[in-house]
């Protein structure tokens, strides 16, 4: 972290030990130790957002699971410091809340497993992505098949990917590479309705809700992370 700059900066860490989280969550963390217990320190990311955006998800979801570590990722060096900005104002206004929240400014597409160990992550949002809508742009998709072995790795067992978009062709790609992958398979539609956080995945990110002033349609998919039987 560089300390001269007004929010943290995070390098790409070498490996997730070599992550502070204490910077991005000091309520969790705290530096007198005094009061925190052993599993306070070592608490652990268990949601993140790819391409979190301005981080709408992140706010609605933080007094839900207010014991719940929660990342947004953004590539966008702008929308980070707004992110940051909002969230420690969000800290400021209503004390003792929002202290779960916070955002890294990386590539999502990279180094994911620097930052995360194996089976860490219990939810992984991606919630409308950038479309790439030329086909020799798709490898550039935050989906693909290449790319979920990544999250498959960080993921939990049980652990699930929310996706949802506007572009019916993204959607199509993107459920297409989720069931040809052997380690996730789809939720059902009723299931997924009984899924407290669905409705904020529909409504709650700044995208989500353009889409709903334009009127515009929402492609959703869930899948679950599935146990490794070549593991055994
Ligand atoms: N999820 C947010 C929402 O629903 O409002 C933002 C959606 S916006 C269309 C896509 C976001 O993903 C942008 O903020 C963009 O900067 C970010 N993004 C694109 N590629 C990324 C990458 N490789 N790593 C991290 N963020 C990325």
């Amino acid at each position: 972290l560089d300390e001269t700059l007004p929010f943290p900066i995070d390098i790409d860490p070498l490996s997730p030990s070599h992550m502070d989280w204490s910077k991005h969550y000091p309520a969790f963390f705290p530096a007198d130790n005094k009061d925190s217990t052993e599993a306070m320190s070592k608490k652990k990311v268990e949601f993140a957002d790819l391409g979190c955006g301005y981080g709408g998800l992140l706010v609605a979801l933080s007094p839900l699971y207010p014991n719940t570590l929660m990342l947004g990722m953004e590539i966008r060096v702008k929308v980070e410091e707004y992110v940051y900005e909002r969230i420690q104002a969000l800290r400021k206004q209503y004390p003792k809340q929002y202290e779960n929240i916070s955002i890294i400014r990386m590539n999502a597409m990279k180094f994911l497993p620097n930052f995360f160990e194996k089976g860490q992550l219990s939810k992984l949002f991606f919630l409308f992505p950038d479309p790439h809508f030329k086909k020799k742009k798709h490898k550039a998709r935050i989906i693909s098949h290449g790319l979920l072995a990544e999250y498959a790795y960080i993921l939990q067992e049980g652990g699930i990917i929310y996706t949802i978009t506007d572009v019916r062709d993204l959607h199509d790609w993107m459920v297409k590479c989720l069931d040809e992958h052997p380690l996730f398979e789809r939720i059902s539609e009723e299931e997924v309705e009984k899924d407290p956080v669905v409705p904020y995945v529909r409504t709650a990110t700044e995208e989500g809700r353009k889409v709903e002033r334009n009127k515009g349609d929402k492609f959703l998919a869930c899948y679950r992370r599935i146990k490794d039987e070549e593991e055994e």
